[in-house]
């Protein structure tokens, strides 16, 4: 997110890299199913049938965080706007740029969009070890915990700032919004457990995942090394640790990453 109106986070970071190369090699993004939908309305007929299991899935997640994002807004800020949501299969523009499967789902700021390829929740399965259906509520979740720092101003103002710094500290706050949105993922997930939403393991699934995407054990998987500056999402631990902490106190004040 380094330019004007790039993507905030890709979803999962090193991901980005691991998987372009497989994009690179085989996939072909001209099966463009292009859904597009708010919350209340999220699938576009033609698109993902309105009946997939995944899609009314996430459309649920979705609905939740609009009303614990509302609830939580209206006690101190201004009313909340929901995201919209893009489903997609292979590729789809957003105002952040062409958007691909490969990079993971991903937010971007300038149309206040959530993009997400279904196909991602069966990667995080299967080649990330994480399944289960609070992992995939997690990495919904954490794309709107970047929506919520568009709303407050966070993230245009760390994109100014990333702009002066140099490689390494524009890192080093890329890693603190990610891990805030990985936070504001756990105050969701607080409230979604208060609610009765979920199951017993649910908190283990999601904590899994973000284990499971931390830069540190990507970055070993993919290239066998580990480069803690170039870390743009947080290590495994740090992502465990953030997303605990939003779970467990279920603050927004519990998720300031900059202090
Ligand atoms: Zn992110």
């Amino acid at each position: 997110m380094s330019g004007g109106g790039m993507a905030v986070g890709g979803g999962l970071g090193g991901l980005v890299l691991l998987l372009l190369i497989s994009a690179l090699t085989g996939q072909n993004p001209a099966d463009l199913v292009n859904s597009v939908g708010t919350s209340s309305d999220t699938v576009a007929p033609g698109a993902v049938p309105a009946d997939d299991p995944q899609a009314q899935f996430v459309s649920v997640v979705l609905a939740d965080t609009e009303k614990t994002w509302g609830r939580l807004f209206s006690e101190s800020r201004s009313g909340y706007e929901a995201p919209i949501l893009v489903l997609f299969s292979g590729a789809t523009q957003s105002a952040c740029g062409l958007g691909q499967s490969a990079m993971g789902p991903f937010y971007c700021p300038s149309d206040q969009k959530v993009y997400l390829d279904l196909s991602f929740f069966k990667e995080l399965d299967e080649r990330f070890g994480a399944p289960g259906d609070f992992a995939q509520a997690y990495v919904v979740a954490h794309e709107i915990g970047h929506h919520v720092q568009t709303l407050t101003g966070l993230s245009s103002r760390l994109q100014t700032a990333r702009q002066r710094a140099g490689e390494r500290e524009s890192n080093a706050l890329s890693v603190r919004q990610e891990l805030q949105a990985d936070c504001y993922a756990g105050v969701w997930g607080h409230y979604a457990a208060q609610e009765g939403l979920l199951e017993p393991g649910d908190a283990e699934e999601g904590l899994r995942a973000a284990a499971a995407i931390g830069d540190d054990r990507l970055q070993r998987q993919s290239q066998g090394t580990v480069v803690p500056e170039s870390f743009t999402h947080g290590s495994s631990e740090q992502r465990v640790e953030w997303l605990r902490r939003g779970l467990e106190s279920g603050s927004v004040d519990s998720c300031n990453t900059f202090q």
